[in-house]
């Protein structure tokens, strides 16, 4: 560890290596960004420590953020990515060995699938959304007619309707049966 030396060889004062395990990255957004960017330009692990880096054009390379570094560290060990063998890179005005992170094709396959779930406007089977029916409204619905306010104010106006139907049916006959109660009543009091 005493001879530990730079990203090219030249002596650096010992820095530990990545012994502690790195923080998940359970950003999923970001992990999806990580991935994309792998199977674009690339990234390269440079030193004892692995650290990561990316392929600017053909053998350039940068040094990518810590959060960067954790991700493709994490997928890595989780099988997401391989390593791959080793390339001359540049870095500044040094030169030296780094070593390619690979990106499987099952990886690939995952990411087009994620890519497409995240952009479900895309697919076929989606519904398109339609605006409420209800005037002056303007809600985007997905099913239905009108949206869930407008449906249960409807669905209430109509039971009322139902409610004041019946109700002029009980008057009505109640109306006809008294009526009918007077005409008997005449018709009783002219026989007498
Ligand atoms: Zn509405």
């Amino acid at each position: 560890m005493n001879a530990e030396t730079d990203l090219f060889g030249n002596p650096v004062a010992p820095l530990q290596p990545h012994k502690e395990p790195r923080p998940p990255v359970n950003d999923m957004e970001f992990v999806e960004r990580v991935l994309s960017e792998a199977t674009a330009a690339g990234f390269v692990l440079i030193g004892i420590r692995e650290d990561v880096y990316r392929r600017v054009t053909g053998d350039v390379v940068e040094k990518v953020s810590v959060d960067v570094d954790a991700c493709v560290h994490q997928l890595i060990e989780t099988k997401w990515f391989e390593i791959g063998g080793s390339h001359q890179v540049r870095y500044d005005r040094y030169t030296g060995p780094a070593r390619s992170v690979l990106v499987p094709r099952k990886t690939k396959q995952a990411l087009y699938h994620w890519q497409s779930l995240h952009k479900p406007w895309s697919t076929e089977s989606r519904t398109p959304a339609r605006s409420c029916h209800a005037s002056g409204c303007g809600v985007q619905v997905s099913s239905g007619d009108f949206c869930d306010r407008h449906a249960t104010e409807r669905l209430n106006r109509m039971q009322a309707e139902r409610r004041r139907t019946a109700e002029v049916d009980r008057l009505a006959n109640k109306i006809n049966a008294n009526l009918r109660a007077g005409d008997r009543n005449k018709r009783q009091n002219r026989r007498r």
